[in-house]
């Protein structure tokens, strides 16, 4: 990269619109589990889409490479430069440009952070249901172009299923407006859907739509021991019968997971007398009319009665709300401080999740049989981190070496379950070899397709999910 080009970008992007400051750019080339550490020569920080649109002409018409960057809480190294990439920062496009109540939507820049999505809808008396325990740090560009998951999705989808219209940067700097607040629009492809996902492949999202919905009248929180994952299954499906479909997230959690949270976070108790192997949090939200809590009670005790449940509290303030979900929110946090970990994040059916889990825990073990099982995650949409803990003790970096064997096991299994090798977290750099294993010849070929289309010059992102375009 040349000075030329990099003066021209300094240029593009406004006086306060760049750092070469080392100790700034340091936090944005370190990932948060610390996994790669990336390097590069320009972070550019433009604060509206105009220039966005002048800082990818420029890298286009001198193919220099160009990673999009949010709140850098992705986990799979997707937001990291690797190399000779410059780094574009969205986070100074932060204005959320409109709020409709009435019309249920608003209008926010890339680089909002969630939880300032959140504060912008609760002032306007609704919500915006996408939930990720990263919230007040990671940005609506960064949750559209993970396709972010969470522990709503059960009830409201995924980022994707939130989005109304995308204003997009196209590789060549074009800017593609399709920032439209429709419900139905149906004039041909849905290209927004594309840039959902794509990890900053395809396109930079300066801005987005976003849907917003009613807030509950009534929020339910459970936390419940069960026999297993299939009493975990079982329960579920009751639940969502007696209520009518009204549960919100549903999360399931090993005891290894939850002693692990009470062992390293501060302030946090077990809210149940006895432990147990497993445990729900359970979440049901719903409208001012219906019985709710009741509804709740009375199930979790019939599911009692039939030994699927042994123990359960349901939370009666807001203050014991925010406790149990500090539990489950604080499992990766506690995993880290335990020490060295082996992480997958995968998805089957959810009737699948009890064979799955029985399986893949067994065939862990038997290659390395002191590893400590952790999983939890979003039981009701069939996600599952599934992650291991190095043994008490145990030299962390032995351990993490073992990552690719234990992942070809689990991701193997994960296939013959007709599962996804990553639910929620992406490909980037971390699976994107991983990604030629399980699709199909054909899946790869139009993917490719779409990025030579989109990025003839491969400057976007490159080497994230596709190793080669
Ligand atoms: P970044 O990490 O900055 O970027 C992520 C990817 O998006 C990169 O490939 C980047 O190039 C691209 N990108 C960022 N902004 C743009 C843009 N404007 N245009 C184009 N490309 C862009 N994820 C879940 O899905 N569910 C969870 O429950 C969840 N829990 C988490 C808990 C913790 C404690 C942590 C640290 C992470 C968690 N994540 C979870 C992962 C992460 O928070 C999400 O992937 C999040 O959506 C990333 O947003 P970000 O702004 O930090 O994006
Ligand atoms: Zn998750």
């Amino acid at each position: 990269m040349t000075g030329d080009v990099l003066a021209r970008l300094k240029d593009a992007a406004g006086p306060k619109g760049f750092s070469e400051d080392p100790l700034e750019i340091a936090p944005h080339v370190e990932e948060w589990r610390g996994t790669y550490q990336g390097r590069t020569p320009l972070l550019l920080k433009p604060a509206m889409t105009e220039e966005v649109s002048r800082i990818l002409a420029i890298c286009h018409e001198t193919s220099t490479p160009i990673v999009p960057q949010g709140g850098n809480t992705g986990l799979v190294g997707g937001q990291i430069p690797l190399g000779n990439e410059v780094l574009l920062s969205l986070a100074r496009l932060n204005r959320v440009r409109a709020v409709d109540g009435p019309g249920a939507h608003l209008i926010a820049e890339a680089g909002v952070v969630l939880a300032a999505v959140h504060a912008a809808a609760d002032a306007v008396g609704l919500m915006f249901p996408l939930s990720l325990a990263s919230e007040g740090s990671c940005t609506i560009g960064g949750n559209l172009s993970t396709n972010a998951g969470g522990v709503n999705v059960l009830r409201y989808g995924m980022a994707r299923a939130l989005v109304l219209g995308l204003e997009v940067v196209l590789a060549d700097g074009r800017v593609l407006d399709l920032l439209r607040t429709l419900h139905k629009d149906n004039t041909g492809y849905d290209l927004k859907q594309l840039f959902v996902g794509a990890e900053g492949t395809l396109g930079v999202i300066t801005a987005a739509a976003l849907k917003l919905f009613p807030r509950p009248a009534e929020v339910v929180t459970a936390f419940a021991t069960v026999r297993d994952p299939a009493a975990a299954v079982a329960l579920l499906t009751r639940l969502q019968a007696e209520t009518g479909g009204l549960i919100a997230a549903y999360e399931l959690i090993a005891r290894s997971g939850l002693d692990l949270v009470l062992a390293h976070i501060p302030d946090t108790a077990d809210p149940l007398a006895a432990p147990a192997p497993w445990y729900v949090l359970v979440e049901a939200t719903g409208g001012a009319k219906f019985p709710l809590k009741q509804v709740v009670e009375e199930a979790l005790g019939e599911a009692m009665t039939d030994a699927l449940v042994g123990d359960a509290v349901i939370a009666e303030s807001q203050a014991q709300r925010a406790a149990l979900w500090r539990l489950r929110e604080s499992l990766s946090e506690a995993q880290k401080k335990e020490g060295a970990s082996l992480k997958h994040d995968v998805s089957v059916p959810v009737t699948a999740i009890p064979d799955f889990l029985a399986r893949a825990i067994t065939a862990v073990l038997k290659i390395v049989p002191d590893a400590r099982p952790v999983p939890f995650g979003h039981l009701g949409d069939g996600n599952i981190h599934f992650n291991f803990s190095a043994p008490k003790g145990a030299d962390g970096r032995a351990f993490a070496a073992r990552r690719g064997d234990v992942a070809r096991i689990v991701h193997d299994i994960v296939r013959d379950f007709a599962g996804s090798m990553s639910a929620e977290h992406g490909i980037g750099i971390m699976k994107r070899d991983e990604l030629l294993r399980y699709k199909s010849a054909t899946e790869i070929d139009l993917m490719r397709a779409l990025k030579h289309t989109l990025d003839p010059k491969n400057i976007l992102n490159p080497g994230k999910i596709l190793a080669s375009p």
